[in-house]
């Protein structure tokens, strides 16, 4: 199948057959098969390997020059199965009625095979005004690995004027996303015989009063208009060597999700001023908020490109979760950046996810006008 007369259901179904689940991801058989795909459609493209098997797709079509390319992203790996047994085979892409079934149809493989739907009929058109690029990554879900390497190339990514990330949004165009910041909350005792448990000094009671004071935190930052306001979540916890002795030490995992202009070390040590000194709070990852201005042109036009799509004009929304741009706008100079794509929100991560047939069309055609609108005029 070439991607000329390649349609997005097949396609998707391809890219499905692909087990990219990451831990370990090895999506570098994905990232190929999608490269001999591009190829065909006119692009030069560049496999950029960060570990072994694990490779992120650069593909470029330049146009006359003079404005830069529009970018379309999308990650190709997806999360685990989960421990709660599926009813469908998530690596076959069974289609029942409008759902099709598979882990990574809705975040995010159905984007990825409609934005290479797309390239395909924009290559009919044999001069672009402007270029286009699809950075298409591997290790997303372990944040930004996949994009965090090709940023730290020289010559790679060329130049970007807007970029579109597919994302799921069920199409609507979202114009921002929280960011993330990771740490881990350390606190430390005195190891003694459980038997005596007087004589030692207990990590993990001290860690039971970092968790109530955790719950309590209070951001203090007023709620962002269109992202709400800061989270926090204690994910993981771990301590003690064994049942028979006094632990130690004890480690939290905490997950905040952020938004526009709240900054890591200003959260750390708010953090700390809340917990005392004693407990040692060790930053682990990040990924940085996005905001786009909802008036700028480019995101009106693609405003009034949904419109007709959607039957209705897109209000304004953003995500919870962060995505790939999170690294790429920066890395592009902050433009304009839209997250719009067929998947649903609420599928993301599930047992048994699915993505909507029609809005994966949809979506072939919501990325070919935009593509047009900026690369044809
Ligand atoms: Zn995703």
């Amino acid at each position: 199948m070439s991607v000329q007369d390649g349609n997005v259901l097949s396609l998707s179904r391809r890219l499905l057959s692909f087990n990219t689940v990451n831990p370990p991801g090895c999506e570098r058989e994905c990232a190929r098969f999608l490269a001999a795909q591009l190829e065909r459609a006119g692009f030069h493209t560049g496999l950029f390997e960060f570990s072994e098997a694990r490779a992120t797709l650069v593909a470029r079509r330049d146009g006359r020059g003079g404005k830069s390319p529009i970018c379309f992203t999308g990650h190709v790996d997806t999360v685990p199965l989960g421990s709660a047994p599926w009813s469908r085979d998530p690596f076959t892409g069974e289609l029942d009625g409008d759902k099709l079934y598979g882990r990574g149809s809705s975040d995010m493989k159905a984007a990825v095979a409609a934005m290479v739907v797309m390239a395909g009929r924009l290559s009919r058109i044999k001069d672009l005004s402007a270029g286009i690029t699809l950075v298409l990554t591997a290790g997303e879900e372990t944040c930004c690995e996949g994009a965090r390497y090709v940023v730290s190339l020289d010559n790679v990514l060329g130049k970007a004027g807007a970029i579109v990330v597919g994302e799921p949004t069920s199409n609507h165009p979202w114009i921002g996303h929280k960011g993330c910041v990771r740490f881990a909350v350390r606190t430390t005792g005195t190891t003694a015989h459980a038997s005596t448990p007087k004589l030692g000094d207990n990590a993990i009671h001290k860690a039971a009063e970092v968790i109530t004071k955790l719950r309590a935190f209070d951001f203090d930052v007023p709620a962002h208009p269109v992202l709400g306001s800061p989270t926090l979540n204690i994910g993981t916890i771990s301590g003690g060597m064994n049942i028979n002795s006094v632990p130690d030490q004890a480690t939290l995992g905490i997950d905040i999700r952020t938004v526009p202009g709240q900054n890591d070390d200003e959260i750390r040590e708010a953090l700390q001023r809340l917990l005392g000194d004693e407990v040692e709070i060790e930053r682990l990852e990040g990924a940085r908020s996005l905001e786009t201005d909802p008036s700028h042109e480019w995101v009106q036009r693609v405003f009034d490109i949904m419109e007709p799509l959607l039957k209705q004009r897109p209000e304004l929304a953003g995500a919870a979760y962060f995505t790939d741009a999170a690294v790429l706008a920066p890395a592009y100079g902050h433009p304009p950046v839209v997250i719009v794509g067929p998947g649903d929100p609420g599928m993301a991560h599930k047992t048994d996810e699915y993505c909507s047939l029609q809005k994966m069309e949809q979506a072939v055609e919501a990325y070919t006008r935009i593509a047009m609108q900026w690369c044809c005029d």
